[in-house]
């Protein structure tokens, strides 16, 4: 008979890391399924900085261990407050704490997660299935790549999501557009300048949001306590969303998906700034309404906020427009259960248990899907900690709780999606 384990981790980025981490302390049979830190190292261009603090960008481990300062310390590199981090250093913290910190990274790709025996079966591209009592699924936000509907006619070679470059280089001397408001576009704007290409900012807002320079971490104490830090930023409203995502949950759930979809908007880091605005030109208040291929160029129809039309050629567009969580397009999760999960508000997005557990006992998620439910922490490395302990707990508990579980093969699963949202399972 094949083996069963206690939990799968779906993804190896900070989440899944951490999650399993946690669950090898716990002692549980954990099996981590993924490319370690694989948006860190496929889908950032060279260059880019982190715009999280140094502190707040914690992988998470039992008793606070294997921590990124941890990590510089042995490499002879600082790690400090107001100085931003490379993301190589980043992506290289990452593979240290998996060496160290969780069980070993099987590189596969999940191809499909479906109910089987009270428990789960995992398919891989690379090697023979899996069998789990529990699965977490910390797949991050490369699934949920966002492609303005105007762009999607494009040919090949036209057009691009800012996730799909590692080396801006190849656009040396070239004219390229660049979509979105927030850092992505920024910076991925401000690299190209600095290779030697020739972009331009393209942006629906009429103008961009700059983060200040951080106040140092020690201050006055009325001072401190008028705008305290968090992993998030500064302020009481940056300090509730970071420290206080157990009481995000309790929301109206049309709360917690304005919030997840509005706190901490585009904007971009303050170090940032001077780079981009001595070399970048930018189109502000300028919406895309349409791109066709001319040639081996595109032309892109914009439309000014006083309903002017402009025309804009390039040789490449870069849409930096971000991750749009959305259960639908998790295509490797079976579609009858996929189907049957409750969600928050429109659906987009599963309703999840104080444990991140989903309304289908032993399935839990991790990382960009949990913001409605747990808030914008969950979009940035610093909810790692809360979502790793909190999470393991909860798949201790639905081991712990095994008795007879729900038939979850063959018709009764369709029965089951059929029925609807059964929202009944939530704690
Ligand atoms: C340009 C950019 C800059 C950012 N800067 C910051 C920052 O400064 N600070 C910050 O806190 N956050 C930042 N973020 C957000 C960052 O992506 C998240 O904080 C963090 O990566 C979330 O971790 P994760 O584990 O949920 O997802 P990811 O890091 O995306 O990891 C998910 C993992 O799952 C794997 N995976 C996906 N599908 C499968 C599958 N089917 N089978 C197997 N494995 C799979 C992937 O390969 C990947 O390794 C940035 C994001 C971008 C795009």
């Amino acid at each position: 008979m094949r083996r069963m384990d206690d939990l799968v981790v779906v993804g190896a980025g900070p989440y899944g890391l951490s999650i399993a981490a946690h669950a090898a302390a716990a002692g549980l049979g954990v099996r981590l399924l993924g490319r370690p830190m694989a948006s860190w190292r496929d889908h950032m261009p060279v260059g880019m900085y982190l715009k999280s603090e140094p502190w707040s960008s914690n992988l998470s481990a039992p008793e606070g261990r294997y921590t990124l300062a941890d990590y510089c310390a042995t490499r002879g590199l600082s790690a400090e407050h107001g100085t931003p981090l490379p993301i190589g250093t980043f992506s290289a913290y990452g593979m240290w704490f998996a060496r160290r910190a969780a069980p070993q990274v099987e590189e596969a790709t999940v191809t499909e997660v479906t109910p089987q025996g009270g428990g789960f079966l995992v398919r891989t591209a690379e090697g023979p299935p899996l069998l789990a009592r529990t699965v977490a699924l910390a797949v991050g936000v490369m699934p949920f790549v966002h492609h303005p509907p105007a762009l999607r006619e494009l040919p090949p070679g036209h057009y691009s999501h800012s996730s799909g470059h590692r080396d801006l280089t190849r656009f040396a001397g070239r004219e390229v557009a660049v979509l979105g408001a927030g850092q992505a576009a920024l910076e991925t704007a401000t690299l190209l300048a600095e290779a030697g290409a020739r972009p331009c900012l393209v942006a629906r807002r009429s103008r961009l949001n700059w983060n200040t320079v951080p106040q140092p971490l020690s201050r006055p104490p009325l001072r401190a306590l008028r705008e305290p830090h968090s992993g998030l930023g500064t302020g009481w409203r940056s300090w509730a969303w970071s420290e206080l995502p157990w009481a995000v949950r309790r929301l109206p759930a049309p709360t917690r998906e304005r919030i997840a979809a509005t706190a901490l908007g585009p904007a971009g880091a303050w170090w940032l700034r001077d780079r981009f605005e001595r070399r970048v030109p930018a189109l502000l208040g300028h919406h895309l309404h349409r791109a066709v291929a001319v040639g081996e160029r595109t032309r892109l129809g914009l439309t000014t906020r006083s309903g002017e039309s402009v025309v804009l050629d390039a040789a490449h567009v870069i849409a930096a427009t971000g991750f749009t969580p959305d259960l639908e397009r998790l295509g490797l999760l079976d579609a009858g259960l996929r189907a049957s999960l409750a969600t928050v508000g429109d659906g987009r997005t599963p309703e999840l248990s104080p444990r991140f557990e989903s309304s289908w006992p032993g399935l839990f998620f991790a990382g960009l899907l949990t913001a409605p439910s747990f808030g914008p922490s969950m979009r940035f490395v610093h909810g790692a900690g809360f979502t790793a302990g909190r999470l393991v707990a909860g798949v201790r508990k639905r081991l712990g709780a095994r008795g007879p579980l729900p038939d979850v093969t063959g018709d009764a699963r369709h029965d089951r999606a059929a029925a609807g949202h059964p929202k009944t399972y939530l704690r």
